[in-house]
């Protein structure tokens, strides 16, 4: 290869040697299932088969996939079974929607967790996956802006109307100087009855928000977690 330059060729040689290095101390999995993947693949082939991309609908919030098979085992491992790292391969699909959507917006705010789950889980789920999202469409992430006042009973464990209850009021902009006058893109990990998203859209809009934009990586009608 007479016109490649040597520096050239090292930089490719350590490359290929540091990502060698990576997958040997941190080899990919599935998302969901643990099975050996690509870097560059979220799922192994079976569990990605199990994947329901939603057709997204004006007025509904923005969704990756419906909820199940192999986004609802993620999403239970992510949540429930202390694995935050989850949410790097599940930020990479909402970057995907993001892209695929293009919602116009100033910032990026999670759906919070209230302080004493936060402290038993050690991270918001939610923000992890706000977090990717805001790089993908490279605007500032305003992780507090929202607090949660109750911490309300699971969601999971509620009927339709219970879920509507449960939440109403439960949440307040900490910052409102963070999104007055702002178009705010919202992020959760699953929307079931749309409550939640619903009433953080009202405490934004309440807080001074220009518009609001909800979008979570799965969406269902059925109960689940939400
Ligand atoms: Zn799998």
């Amino acid at each position: 290869m007479p016109h490649v330059r040597p520096f050239l060729l090292a930089s490719l040689a350590v490359r290929v040697i540091a990502r060698a290095l990576l997958d040997t101390l941190s080899p990919p999995a599935c998302a969901a299932c643990d099975a050996p993947v690509r870097r560059d693949r979220v799922f192994c082939p079976v569990c990605a088969e199990a994947v329901l991309r939603t057709e997204n609908v004006p007025g509904e919030p923005l969704a990756f996939a419906a909820f199940g098979g192999a986004i609802a085992a993620a999403l239970r491992r992510f949540k429930y079974e202390e694995r935050p790292d989850l949410g790097r391969p599940l930020g990479h699909l909402l970057r995907g929607l993001v892209r695929d959507e293009a919602p116009v917006v100033d910032v990026v705010v999670p759906v919070p967790l209230h302080p004493r789950r936060l402290a038993e889980r050690g991270y918001n789920q939610a923000a992890l996956l706000a977090h990717a999202a805001a790089i993908e469409l490279g605007v500032p992430l305003a992780a507090r802006a929202l607090v949660r006042l109750r911490d309300t009973p699971q969601q999971a464990t509620l009927g339709r109307v219970e879920r509507c209850t449960n939440v109403a009021r439960a949440f307040v902009a900490r910052s409102p100087r963070a999104v007055r006058g702002r178009r705010v893109l919202l992020v959760d990990d699953v929307a079931t009855t749309g409550a939640t998203l619903s009433a953080c859209r009202d405490a934004l809009v309440e807080a001074g928000a220009r518009d609001v934009t909800a979008l979570c990586l799965a969406r269902t009608g059925a109960p689940s977690p939400d």
